[in-house]
Formats: structure tokens, C-alpha cells, sequence
């Protein structure tokens, strides 16, 4: 019997993105709807969702924090993995493909400069110091990501690790286990996300936006704040090209 066997392509993505700042313009350029009852309602997370070139696009992001009565941002690996395990939760069985996307540190000894888009090889821990056998590989929690050779020449992006942890700065620990990790940039949720995705088994990457330089003379946070802005730009600029890519595309051609 002649069985033809149809390529699979790619035409439901999660997009993960911690700060509402980021997330919303990449939502309105592709006139995403707010999904009214699709966290429970006691979630702080938000999802969006809507068509774009036969592709289904969910956009979650980690909504504000409303258990620290602070409003900001919920940042950081807590929501970040819940957010992408709720999502999957619910509607994994139909995504092809999750993209983690946001800003981040990068290392200028990995020839990263602000405003630069890396996409993810791969992510790893650099706060989880757990000196027990076999505790310390899980502290580190080393996960591929999925292969985007083509797609990084495609939108000239760099590629490096992404090393997570939940501070914006960085102590002496974090250095020694930052370039132990091999990182090219350094975020507060790519790993967390990759977590649940490897939970879920579907394939993942992040797309990073370096708005300040990890081992240069300023502080992350000052520098943050100056090119958040510019970031955000870049950010604008990348996500929609990569959506372009990615939908109607077999996995092994990313
Ligand atoms: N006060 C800021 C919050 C920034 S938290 C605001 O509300 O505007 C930092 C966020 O940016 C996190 O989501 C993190 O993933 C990312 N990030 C950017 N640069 C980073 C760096 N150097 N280290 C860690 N995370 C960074």
C-alpha cells in the first residue's frame, strides 16, 4: 500500500513573554483578542490569541503581581513556569512550538552589544547552588533548545545560552556558575520556561534582546532602564519576522 506521508508543519505557537511592555505591541501588530476565561480565575497571567498566516498564536504573558500588593511586572521563574504549565495545561496537545521572548543581559566576551536579538541554544540555572550529588546537575538544569540555525541567519540574530536566575544583578556565585553555564546572555525566566516545556515535550527557544551588558562597568539595572526602551524596538522588529519564519515550517528547517 502507497502511504504518503504529509510534512509537518508548524501552525500553533505559544508565545511566552514575561512583561506586558513587551508583549503588547507584538499583540496588537497581529490583532490578537484577550482570552476572557483562559487562566482559572485566581492566575495573574494573561493569554492572547488569534490568527496570522494559517498559524495559531497564543501570546501569554505573567500579568502583575498581585500577591506583593506592588502592580509591577510578575518577573522571574515562579510565574514563568507556571504561566507555560497552566498554558500547556491546557492547550499543549495543540502547540507545535513555544518561543520564549524578552530582554536580557548579554556578555560582551560572547560579543553580544545592546539591542542585539540572540536566539536560544539552549538554557540553564546559575542560582540553584545545590553541592549534593546529583543534585548539583539538576541545580543546573541544563535543556536544549530546538534548532534555529536557518531561522537566526534568516533574521541575522546571534545565538548563545540563555543562564537564568531571579535577580537582575549578579553576585561572585552567579559569575563562576554564569560562565560555567557557557553564557551568552543572562535572563529571569528562559530556563523556567523551558522546564515545563520539556514537561510538555515540545520543542522551544527564546528570543533575547540585550538591553545591558553583564560584564561591563555599568549596573544592570541603570543600563536596563536607558535601553528598555530601545530594546523594546528591536524586540518589535524580531517577533514578527520570526513568526513569519517559523509558521507553515517544518520543524528541521528552523
Ligand atoms: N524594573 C523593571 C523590571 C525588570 S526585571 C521594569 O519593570 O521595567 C528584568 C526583566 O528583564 C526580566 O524579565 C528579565 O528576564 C529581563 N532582563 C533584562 N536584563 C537582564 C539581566 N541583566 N539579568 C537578568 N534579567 C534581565
Amino acid at each position: 500500500m502507497f502511504i504518503y506521508s504529509f510534512p509537518f508543519l508548524l501552525d500553533s505557537v505559544v508565545v511566552a513573554i514575561a512583561m506586558e511592555a513587551e508583549a503588547m505591541p507584538f499583540v496588537e501588530y497581529l490583532g490578537l483578542k484577550l482570552e476572557e476565561n483562559f487562566f482559572p480565575s485566581q492566575a495573574p497571567f494573561q493569554a492572547y490569541s488569534g490568527n496570522h498566516n494559517k498559524c495559531q498564536i497564543t501570546v501569554v504573558t505573567n500579568g502583575k503581581d498581585t500577591v506583593y500588593g506592588t502592580g509591577v511586572d510578575n518577573v522571574g521563574t515562579v510565574p514563568a513556569s507556571t504561566a507555560t504549565f497552566m498554558t500547556l495545561s491546557k492547550i499543549g496537545k495543540d502547540v507545535d512550538l513555544v518561543i520564549n521572548a524578552g530582554t536580557c543581559g548579554g556578555f560582551k566576551a560572547k560579543g553580544a552589544e545592546i539591542g542585539d536579538v540572540f536566539l536560544t541554544t539552549a538554557s540553564a540555572n546559575h542560582d540553584r547552588r545545590i553541592a549534593i550529588p546529583g543534585f548539583v546537575e539538576y541545580g543546573v538544569g541544563l535543556i536544549q533548545s530546538t534548532n534555529t540555525e536557518n531561522l537566526a541567519a534568516a533574521i541575522n540574530a546571534k545565538h548563545g545560552i540563555c543562564t537564568t536566575s531571579n535577580s537582575l544583578d549578579h553576585n561572585e556565585d552567579d559569575d563562576k556558575l554564569m560562565l560555567s553555564n557557557d553564557a551568552s546572555v543572562k535572563d529571569m525566566e528562559a530556563a523556567a520556561i523551558a522546564w515545563s516545556c520539556k514537561l510538555f515535550d515540545i520543542p522551544h527557544f527564546g528570543v533575547k534582546v540585550v538591553t545591558d551588558i553583564v560584564d561591563g562597568d555599568r549596573p544592570s539595572h541603570e543600563e536596563f532602564l536607558e535601553n528598555l526602551g530601545s530594546a523594546a524596538k528591536s524586540l518589535q522588529a524580531a517577533l514578527p519576522k520570526i513568526i513569519d519564519e517559523v509558521c507553515g515550517k517544518g520543524h528541521e528547517e528552523l
